[in-house]
Parts: C-alpha cells; structure tokens; sequence
C-alpha cells in the first residue's frame, strides 16, 4: 500500500513537472487528454468491467505479478484486458490520437516509446500463456458492439 501511494505521488510529481516544463501552452481539450495518464479505476475500466461482471464474469484487478499489470484478469481463463486511452496508448487512425501540434516530436517519441511497451507486454503474456484483448477508449461508446467484442474474447 505504501509503495503504490509512492508511486502514485512520484507519477503525479512527474507528470505535473511535464506539464510545467513543456505543456504550458495548449489548449484544455489537449491539456485534460494529457492528465488522463494511466490512472486506476478509470470510467472506461469500469464500464468494461461492469459488463463483463453482468456477462457473469468474475475477475481480478491490476495484478502485479503479471507483465504489464493488466487492467482486467480473468484467472481461470487465462486471459486478460488492457483498457487503452487512446491519446498515451497512440491508437492507429483514432481522432483521440491526435498530438498536439506544439512538442509534436516529445509527444510523439513518448507514444511510440509507450506503442513498443504495449507490444512487448502482449507478447510476454502469450509467453507465459495468457491471452490478452485491448479494449480501446473511443470503443467505449458503443456498449453492443464491445459486448459482442467482450463475449468472443471470453468464450
Ligand atoms: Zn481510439
């Protein structure tokens, strides 16, 4: 508990250093999408986990002995779900992605920097035997199309 409350406070000292050093001058649409920085129980997780609870799913959070330290475990399935802002997680082609236009090469590096990271914990999780599924921010909205999504990737 005290080492997540220090962490917590060093990611929330680092991030208000950012956004003091370089983001001074954005817009608050941009400067709002910035501070959505990997939080927990964010409104997205918890959609996403009261449908699979309704689904008659039941599962662990934020587990930390499993790489990536996935946002939804499904132990006896072995699968997990990662909730993905778009904007920090860099979704392909997403209206949501877009980088600001001033420190566009800082931000970007810090995506790609974060794309790679993604990538790499898929792929040690398929290593270790567990199957993941991102599940999208702006995929968030259409509540039938991400049950359909949900209920293949469980079944
Ligand atoms: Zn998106």
């Amino acid at each position: 508990m005290l080492k997540r409350t220090t962490q917590k406070k060093r990611r929330r000292k680092a991030l208000s250093r950012i956004n003091k050093k370089k983001f001074v001058n954005v817009d608050a649409a941009t400067r709002s999408r910035m501070q959505a920085i990997r939080g927990r129980d964010t409104q997205p997780e918890l959609i996403v986990r009261r449908l699979i609870h309704r689904m008659g799913f039941r599962y662990s959070l934020y587990r930390q002995d499993l790489p990536g330290r996935p946002d939804i475990v499904l132990p006896g399935l072995h699968k997990v779900i990662f909730v993905h802002g778009c904007f920090w997680h860099g979704h392909l082609n997403c209206r949501r992605a877009r980088l600001p236009t001033k420190n566009a090469d800082a931000w970007s590096s810090k995506i790609v920097t974060n794309q790679a990271r993604d990538r790499r914990v898929v792929t040690q999780l398929a290593r270790l035997g567990w199957k993941s599924l991102i599940v999208w921010e702006c995929a968030i909205s259409n509540n039938k199309k991400l049950e359909a999504k949900l209920a293949r990737f469980l079944s």
